[in-house]
């Protein structure tokens, strides 16, 4: 921790994973014995460097790239590309060690890394957001492979950027492999890989509501976000027939109480996804909504405030604190399930655990995004392409599969229903028995 002591974020991580694991250290001392702990947390490999590139004024601007290789254990390093102005190592170091365990739930062969850059590709022309991530993969494509490591999106980083950086990886390596995951469906994608953590995470909680005999129809939902895994999120939890009240960004949220609905949700698309507009243009078109500014500055998040069964935190990391916890429960939540990474905090996470909501960690929650990453590996690797059911299909077993491992190893550790302790366990069990195999390295 020493070494680390300003990576807060990355901490809040490590800490997450070993409180639950000290019962499995118990068990097994060679994990001790075999420095498995230490390896862990040490990434294997940090790579920072210079990204200039010209804005549309002719000025040269200098951002910082990034990319965390973690653990390779279990196959090639896997993770998101993350552009936002609030990225820094911490950040990237705490996205690259939650997917060494995430990648492990999935049972794909798939290391856990990390990158991005502290670029704001809002407000930026395409031409600038293609000349930055030309530049970008000016360097990035000596560190990256299709059996070293493969990147994929994150926030800020979409269809519209992945074939920038693809195109300039090809051009460079003059070779067409699959080194990057979630391309476009014409040139090496997967479909279902947009939707996959969204529709992965309310796959998990339709699993999680079945162990209480209930389901998803008709309850309330809470999303915030309005990018990737939330607009996927909603769609699904639209077609099992839920009532999704709320979307947001970094300027405020909406709340539509009669519900937003598949047209609404395209609205929503266009507005995020073509117009690259604010969601408080909701409002513009929908008058009956109400748009509330985003008040960071207030111990609390209104967005929370809502009464709602479900909640599904899709935006980014530390959303929910402990007020926003105590409003939930006041409200009589049932479930949390996390799309983002780590969108609780360690306090609003533990009132959830001790009120007995069901609650899942982002780690076995969202894994549905870098499991059909993983199957667009596999049919890039074999040159064809599934069809959108077959990807849906393979999801859903992942889903269920990541669940049942979650419960199961809760439940051997005297903790049942405990998702946290359930998936942090099952994937560092994983992940040290095979850098156990594999000796000190
Ligand atoms: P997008 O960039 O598509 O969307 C991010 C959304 O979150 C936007 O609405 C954005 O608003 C909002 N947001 C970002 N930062 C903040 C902030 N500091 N405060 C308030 N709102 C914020 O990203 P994704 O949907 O891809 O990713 C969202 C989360 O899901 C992340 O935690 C990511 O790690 C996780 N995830 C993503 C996967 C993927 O496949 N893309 C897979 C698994 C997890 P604004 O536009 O105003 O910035």
């Amino acid at each position: 921790q020493s070494r680390d002591y300003q990576e807060n974020e990355f901490i809040q991580a490590v800490g997450d994973v070993m409180t639950s694991v000290a019962p499995v250290m118990e068990k097994a001392p060679e994990y001790r014995r075999h420095g498995i702990v230490e390896r862990l947390v040490e990434p294997e490999r940090i790579i920072t460097f210079r990204v200039p590139w010209m804005d549309d004024m002719g000025r040269v601007r200098v951002n910082r790239g990034f990319r965390i290789e973690m653990n390779s254990a279990i196959g090639p390093y896997k993770g998101g590309l993350r552009f936002h102005p609030s990225v820094n190592q911490s950040i990237l170091k705490f996205l690259a060690f939650e997917h060494v365990f995430k990648n492990a739930l999935t049972t794909l062969p798939l290391g856990g890394g990390a990158g991005g850059s502290d670029f704001e590709p809002k407000g930026k022309s395409d031409g600038e957001v293609m000349r930055f991530c030309q530049s970008f993969m000016a360097e990035l494509f000596r560190h990256i492979g299709a059996n070293t490591d493969v990147p994929e999106g994150d926030i800020g980083v979409g269809s519209r950027e992945i074939g920038y950086l693809f195109g300039m990886y090809r051009k460079l390596r003059n070779q067409f492999t699959g080194v990057l995951t979630g391309k476009g469906l014409g040139w090496g994608g997967s479909l279902i890989r947009p939707e996959a953590a969204g529709f992965g995470c309310v796959y998990f909680a339709a699993r999680m509501l079945a162990t209480r005999s209930d389901g998803l129809s008709g309850k309330t939902c809470l999303i915030s976000g309005s990018g990737n895994v939330a607009q996927a999120t909603a769609r699904k939890l639209i077609e099992m027939g839920a009532h999704v009240v709320t979307f947001s960004d970094s300027s405020g949220h909406i709340f539509d109480d009669q519900g937003i609905d598949a047209e609404k949700l395209e609205f929503v698309k266009h507005l995020k996804n073509v117009r690259r507009g604010r969601i408080s243009e909701y409002i513009d078109q929908y008058a009956h909504a109400v748009f509330t500014p985003a008040a960071p500055e207030q111990p609390s998040n209104p967005l929370w405030q809502h009464r709602a069964q479900c909640v599904f935190p899709c935006a980014t990391q530390n959303e929910i604190n402990k007020q926003d916890a105590y409003h939930l429960i006041n409200n009589n939540i049932k479930l949390v399930c996390e799309g983002a990474s780590m969108p609780c905090t360690l306090e609003a996470r533990d009132i959830f655990l001790d009120k007995g909501i069901l609650y899942a960690p982002s780690k076995a929650a969202n894994a549905g995004g870098v499991a059909v990453s993983g199957l667009e590996m596999t049919q890039n690797r074999i040159r064809l392409n599934w069809l959108g059911e077959e990807v849906d299909n393979r999801l859903k077993i992942i889903m269920k599969g990541i669940h049942d491992t979650c419960l199961a190893a809760a439940e051997a550790y005297d903790r049942p229903g405990n998702y946290f302790l359930g998936a942090n366990i099952a994937g560092f069990v994983k992940v040290a028995d095979a850098m156990l195999d594999q000796g000190v390295i």
